[in-house]
């Protein structure tokens, strides 16, 4: 769902929110409800604004949907891309291609779309629209970034394979808490209040030692998890993007994101900046931070003082100026990476997604050693 996108016209990236703005010829005033667009603009529309990621044309726009009992958001303001013949216009390895069901779905599960501008959003607008002002970048730059993402991410390219039981097994290992060892001797098992169950757990960590390195730093959160069974499902035997590609920018772009929710002095997320790792970043941060870097050539130092001129800078004069939102590069890197890794996992063996039968047959195992040894030290 493309909740941003280019137009050609104002040579900018725009919501719908901000379209409607700009087609009215009013200013934005907040509180101020946001003006209808006109279907007299449907056909300028369909020319004029393109896919940020793929460049196709074809922009339907898409006004937001409340359900009527409850008045909460079930559909946010975004732009459909449709070709003359009806069908989806993106380009088969867009991001955006396929999902332009309009479903207020958002995998990341980070951004918080109770509200439609979240404050999040809001105050990573208003510092895109700072960057502007102060020609740290401008939307040639946000349009090059974009194109670059695109191109690294088409230009390598890997078949699925894996299949929804191979990356729940996955995230049974994931969830199995590892850090503690013990080795199982029968002779513990005298003790009055022996905890089986226990027992089987560290038997479970000894036999699969080997992987939990690999799943290091990897996000626990179900949504993640689920989405990446999904993908697998729906990619099931065709080529897609290679996500290893994206790994070293997305990792730089994380510890930057850290750094400035430390660091900013000003609060970006309830998220704890030390948990994003595994709980994932807030979005638009994590958008903003992957500009930064792209403009300071990927280097650390270089990105963190391009974000102090950020925060910095006086309150811009136009907060029409800029939008990254849509720009995310990222997008779905979370997911992909884990339908990846659990191809990885599942080459070194598949040991069936039943986790509690897992950890029960092992248990048994345990107390036939014990019943075996306890007959020959009576
Ligand atoms: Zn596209």
């Amino acid at each position: 769902m493309a909740t941003t996108a280019y137009s050609q016209h104002y040579a900018r990236e725009i919501d719908v929110e901000q379209l409607a703005w700009l087609l009215s010829g009013r200013q934005p005033i907040a509180a101020e409800q946001v003006p209808e667009i006109d279907s007299k603009w449907s056909e300028w529309i369909r020319s004029d604004v393109r896919c940020s990621s793929c460049g196709s044309t074809g922009a339907l726009v898409v006004r937001s949907a409340r359900a009527r009992t409850t008045q909460k958001l079930i559909r946010q303001s975004h732009f459909r891309f449709v070709g003359q013949d009806g069908n989806d216009a993106h380009h088969p390895f867009c991001e955006f291609y396929g999902e332009d069901d309009g479903v207020l779905t958002q995998p990341d599960g980070l951004v918080n779309l109770g509200s439609e501008k979240s404050a999040e959003t809001r105050l990573i607008r208003e510092l895109v629209c700072k960057g502007i002002e102060q020609k740290l970048f401008d939307q040639s730059t946000i349009r090059a970034m974009r194109q670059w993402f695109f191109e690294l991410k088409t230009s390598s390219r890997v078949r699925v394979t894996v299949t929804p039981e191979q990356i729940e097994w996955t995230r049974c290992l994931r969830r199995h808490s590892h850090y503690q060892r013990w080795t199982f001797h029968p002779a513990q098992a005298e003790m009055p209040g022996f905890d089986w169950a226990a027992a089987a757990k560290y038997q479970f960590t000894e036999e699969h030692l080997a992987l939990f390195e690999l799943l290091r730093e990897t996000p626990v959160e179900p949504p993640h998890w689920r989405r990446a069974q999904e993908l697998a499902t729906k990619h099931k035997d065709q080529e897609v993007f290679d996500v290893s590609a994206l790994r070293p920018h997305y990792d730089a772009a994380l510890t930057l994101c850290g750094f400035v929710a430390r660091n900013a002095g000003i609060k970006f997320s309830p998220i704890n900046p030390d948990s994003y790792r595994w709980k994932g970043p807030p979005i638009p941060l994590l958008a903003l931070c992957a500009l930064a870097l792209f403009v300071s050539r990927w280097d650390m130092n270089t990105a963190i003082a391009t974000f102090a001129k950020l925060l910095t800078a006086p309150t811009p004069a136009d907060l029409s100026l800029g939008n990254v939102i849509g720009l995310n590069p990222f997008h779905e890197y979370t997911p992909w990476r884990l339908v990846q890794l659990s191809t990885d996992i599942a080459a070194r063996g598949f040991g069936g997604h039943d986790y509690p039968g897992q950890l029960a047959t092992i248990e048994a195992k345990l107390r036939e050693q014990y019943r075996l040894w306890k007959l020959q030290n009576p």
